[in-house]
């Protein structure tokens, strides 16, 4: 297939990219850099600078376009709402426009677990309420609801992947390395092994009176790979008239402290950690249920325990 994805100069959107080239699809990167980087994209794809709301110059001729360029920071959303708004939600539909003129019909779309809020149940289903608590996790959630009208209304073939943590690297089978690289980190992986490698002095724990059995969150880390591949899957499975939703994670929760264990035994380093405050919006617990994606694609994590997300992670990072 040819296929457009945006963002694919960023962390997912890259890996997705680049297992999409190794497929054998005909592959287009439509990313304005603004956090990705251009020697993320695969040497494989056809690479275009510029923003989504100008992508009707790389669309004609497109069988679908996998979606990632979004703004992704839940605290600057806080901070700056309209910004969310315009980028995530506005971008979007200026996206989906040109997508209708193009006659491209099929989109495979960068959801999230903050479309849920703080859920009620663990594991999450996608049948749960969908209450988020940012404007990041609402600006997304705002275009899951236009890919379901617009799939009513015009018979666009819609997916849209809700991911819970992702976490890890991606080897091409050329050897290029894919791996997470924000300029601004929030994320606890990178800024755990960020601690190992000495860049920082201690790791921020972010509230320890959560009611989880050690007080800190739970989360459900997937491995990017294991996720890049749903995306293959979500484009085939794509059809005429419907949107389809479905979460992506492993159904296994670990605790910051957990995550944090284990970081000490693959990296060797003993890893200093301070507690600090809760961080405002964060839920205690956020496990997926991915049962719907399994028995509908037939979609399996291949690397579904957080040691091997981890250990990818740390094999790749620059010393
Ligand atoms: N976290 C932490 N220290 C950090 C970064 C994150 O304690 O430096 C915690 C955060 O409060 C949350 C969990 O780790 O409970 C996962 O956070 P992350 O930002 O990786 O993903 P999120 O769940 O917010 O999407």
């Amino acid at each position: 297939m040819k296929l457009l994805v945006t963002g694919g100069a960023g962390y997912i959107g890259s890996v997705v990219a680049a297992q999409l080239v190794e497929a054998g699809h005909q592959v287009t990167v439509l990313d304005d850099l603004s956090t990705g980087h251009a020697d993320a994209v695969p040497p494989g794809a056809r690479f275009v600078e510029g923003s989504i709301t100008d992508a009707l110059g790389v669309l004609p001729g497109m069988d679908g376009v996998l979606h990632f360029a979004a703004k992704s920071l839940v605290g600057e959303s806080v901070e700056k709402p309209g910004l969310y708004w315009a980028h995530n939600l506005g971008g979007t539909l200026a996206l989906l426009d040109a997508m209708r003129t193009a006659g491209v019909g099929r989109i495979v779309f960068s959801s999230t677990a903050a479309t849920y809020g703080e859920p009620e149940r663990s594991p999450v289903l996608e049948t749960d309420p969908t209450r988020p608590t940012n404007p990041y996790g609402a600006s997304k959630l705002a275009v899951d609801t236009a890919l379901t009208t617009f799939a009513g209304l015009y018979g666009l073939a819609a997916v849209s992947l809700r991911y819970f943590n992702v976490g890890g690297a991606y080897t091409a089978k050329d050897g290029q390395v894919y791996r997470e690289r924000h300029a601004v980190e929030t994320h606890l992986i990178p800024n755990v092994l960020a601690v190992a490698l000495g860049g920082r002095d201690a790791l921020s724990v972010f509230g320890t009176d959560y009611p989880t059995p050690d007080g800190t969150c739970v989360r459900d880390y997937i491995h990017v790979a294991d996720l890049a591949r749903a995306h293959l899957l979500a484009m085939e499975a794509c059809s005429p008239g419907e949107h389809k939703i479905y979460n992506l994670g492993n159904g296994t929760g670990f605790s910051v402290q957990e995550v944090l264990s284990v970081c000490r035994e693959v990296t060797g380093h003993e890893i200093p950690a301070v507690v600090r405050e809760r961080r405002p919006g964060d839920p205690a617990v956020l496990v997926a249920s991915s049962e719907k994606i399994q028995s509908e694609l037939g979609w399996k994590p291949e690397h579904p325990s957080v040691r091997e997300v981890v250990a990818d992670a740390w094999s790749v990072l620059p010393r």
